[in-house]
């Protein structure tokens, strides 16, 4: 270790803080090698740790359950902030309907809470039973954003410390503030570059009180399934949650969780939908399409299962990249087509789950010991359908360290590297010293 990093390291302890050594791995696989992991307990914390690690140059990267399926919280030999001792629930008021919490809250923990007085936080990743707060940095989706949206539609002020070890409060818990840039949408889905979140404002809504009816619609093919997304379009009906998972996935959740769910040919789509509009969807005739409805116990079962398919797939068919490709919903059809080329071309299953309903969807590259090049090489391509297609290279998983040169690439076709310079200045504004999670996003 070298003397600058026994310095730091005792300059931690000195200040009382919680430490441990230790190497991690995230969700998908990629290293953690950090000089040291340090658990703050509050935003003081935080400031003390930022203060060193800017006097002495070494990069922090925050943590929250480490799912991101990026490599964004990888990194060698940073302080690694780990979020989760900070994990209150500061305020519930279901007057302004917003909560106030910390960011190492974990979302399901987080609605747990706010059922009590009859509320929800509505943004659901699949990971939901993991992933923390710290989805404000990633901007999260999920399954209801079909009809909720993303994070940053539920995020109304921030706290934040910056790279320099000041602190600013951005935004206001108010459903209207029109007041200057808006910072508050900077900092969601910037990945832990420009700053660390220490406290959130996030709007809240009672919980639905119409009666939300799940129904599962088994393809005979994966043609059928464009086809079925466009006539839900046309006819202009709004699902709450609309999921695709393919053959190759549905297997994967049998045999993890012994759940015999019916292997359709092309698949299956899960629909939450309000019961009111169910009949439209119903009168849907398209060949290939057997829609059924299930009861709430298998509408909760479904949901968790669907939830659970990432680590189905994990447990099944071993290590993946998770592509998170969005194209516009009238040219799914096409993505569909050439994402199954390109399985054949590679004489690879590539199990695909989707939210369909947003057209973003999560094709898993699988990979063994050996194959990681060829499996980078099937990444690119999958995203590079995307950007042709007028689509983007991510929907909501972000960049982190596996996008960077793919983001570029985007930003290139879409002849706007300006804008990439723009960020880039951003980022210097905040973070002159680059300390706050390097080398990834941004860079
Ligand atoms: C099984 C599974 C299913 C998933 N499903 C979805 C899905 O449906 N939709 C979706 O959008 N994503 C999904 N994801 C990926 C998603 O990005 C993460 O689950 C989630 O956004 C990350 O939460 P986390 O708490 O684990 O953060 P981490 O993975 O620990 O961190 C993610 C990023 O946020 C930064 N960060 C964390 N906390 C802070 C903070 N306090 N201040 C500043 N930066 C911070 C980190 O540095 C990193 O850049 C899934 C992941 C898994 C494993």
């Amino acid at each position: 270790m070298r003397g600058n990093n026994y310095l730091i390291i005792n300059k931690l302890k000195d200040l009382g803080l919680e430490i441990s050594f230790e190497e991690r791995t995230d969700f998908i696989g990629f290293k953690v090698k950090p000089l040291v992991i340090v658990y703050p307990q509050g935003e003081d914390d935080v400031i003390n740790i930022v203060r060193l690690a800017r006097e002495f140059r070494i990069s922090i990267v925050p943590w929250g359950a480490g799912t991101s399926l990026t490599g964004a919280v990888s990194c060698d030999g940073c302080i690694l902030l780990d979020m989760r001792r900070m994990n209150k629930i500061l305020e519930i008021n279901t007057i302004d309907w917003y909560v106030r919490v910390q960011p190492g809250v974990v979302l399901d923990d987080l609605n747990k809470e706010l059922s009590k007085y009859g509320f929800f936080f509505p943004p659901d990743p699949a990971s939901h039973y993991m992933c923390t707060v710290g989805i404000i940095a990633t901007d999260a989706g999920g399954m209801r954003a079909l009809k909720y949206g993303t994070v940053k539609d539920w995020v109304l002020a921030l706290r934040v410390v910056l790279p320099t070890g000041e602190v600013i409060k951005v935004g206001e818990p108010l459903k209207k503030n029109r007041t200057g840039y808006d910072l508050v949408h900077l900092f969601v889905g910037s990945e832990g570059t420009l700053g660390i979140i220490t406290e959130a404002w996030l709007r809240i809504i009672p919980l639905p009180k119409r009666k939300v009816q799940t129904l599962i619609v088994y393809l005979d093919d994966m043609e059928t399934l464009a086809k079925f997304v466009y006539e839900v379009r046309r006819r202009g009906i709004m699902p709450e949650l609309m999921e695709y998972m393919d053959p190759y996935a549905i297997n994967a959740v049998n045999q993890a969780f012994n759940s015999g769910l019916k292997v359709a040919d092309g698949g299956l789509v899960i629909i939450m939908i309000e019961e009111d509009l169910i009949d439209e969807l119903l009168n849907i005739r398209i060949n290939g399409l057997n829609i059924v409805t299930i009861n709430e116990e298998g509408a909760r079962r479904i949901y968790e299962l669907r939830s659970r398919a990432g680590e189905a797939i994990k447990a099944v068919y071993g290590s993946f990249y998770s592509e998170d490709i969005t194209v516009p919903i009238s040219r799914l059809a096409e993505a569909i087509i050439r994402l199954k080329e390109l399985g054949d071309k590679y004489r690879k299953p590539m199990p695909i789950l989707a939210h369909i309903g947003d057209g973003n969807m999560h094709p898993h590259i699988l990979y063994k010991p050996g194959e990681e090049e060829l499996a980078q090489r099937m990444y690119y391509e999958v995203a590079r359908i995307a950007i042709e297609l007028g689509g983007t290279i991510s929907g909501e998983h972000g960049i982190g360290l596996q996008k960077r040169e793919l983001l570029y690439e985007q930003y290139l076709v879409r002849n706007n590297i300006k804008t990439l310079e723009v960020m880039k200045n951003i980022k210097r504004l905040f973070d002159p010293n680059d300390i706050m999670n390097p080398n990834k996003y941004i860079y």
